[in-house]
């Protein structure tokens, strides 16, 4: 699978065109401030769009849906949990002083446990609230990778004081769903650079106090 980033916009916002080395198969990962480079890229390369796949609602990771749309047309997918924020994104725009139109309904909805497939690759979806309350994450074990949103960075951790976002729930979505995955697993996430499973594990100032540490 070849990942490329596009970040931009107010929020220095992650997102990501994954592509499935084999069939040329694509998806667009979190479309924000980055998407009119996502689409120059998809063009460029002469790649379709299979599907747009929403970690979670937030503005600043689908205020770029319709650039993308309009190159492309292909099934958004998201979780239910966070339609409500989703269905309010211009307001959520507003609360920022950011103009956001009004998104077209998702197409699908994720479900914990699920598995995506495009072209050969796959993404198992793990339902991760806390951040917000309809996030997921999606990790391809084959690949070593997972799109983790904003549940946690380098060195981070999602904010938990935005609408729907519980600081429990984030601490037990990552505890079962990040530290849970190998070690070497690379983390795509939705701010800042990548990080890896065991790096936070260790050395994530907000993650020792509660499981150890190489400072604990
Ligand atoms: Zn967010
Ligand atoms: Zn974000």
């Amino acid at each position: 699978m070849r990942i490329e980033t596009f970040t931009g916009g107010p929020f220095v916002e992650n997102g990501y065109v994954a592509v499935c080395s084999a069939s040329g198969a694509s998806v667009v990962i979190d479309p924000g401030g980055g998407a009119a480079d996502m689409v120059s890229f998809l063009e460029s390369e002469r790649l379709g769009l299979d599907a747009i796949l929403l970690t979670h609602a937030h503005l600043d990771h689908v205020d770029g849906l319709r650039t993308v749309l309009e190159h492309a047309s292909a099934p958004i997918y998201l979780h239910p949990d966070d339609r409500e924020l989703y269905d309010a994104a211009p307001a959520q725009g507003e609360a920022f002083g950011v103009f956001v139109p009004e998104l077209p309904p998702p197409d699908r909805e994720w479900a914990h446990g699920d598995t995506f497939t495009f072209g050969e690759c796959s993404f198992a979806v793990s339902h991760t609230p806390g951040h917000a309350p309809g996030h997921v994450i999606l990790y391809a074990a084959d690949q070593g990778i997972a799109f983790v949103g904003d549940v946690v960075f380098a060195g981070s951790i999602g904010r938990t004081d935005l609408p729907g976002g519980n600081y429990e729930h984030l601490f037990k979505s990552i505890r079962e769903h990040v530290l849970t995955l190998p070690d070497e697993t690379r983390l795509f996430t939705g701010h800042g650079p990548p990080t890896t499973v065991g790096h936070e594990r260790v050395s994530n100032p907000f993650l020792i106090p509660h499981y150890g540490g190489e400072l604990a």
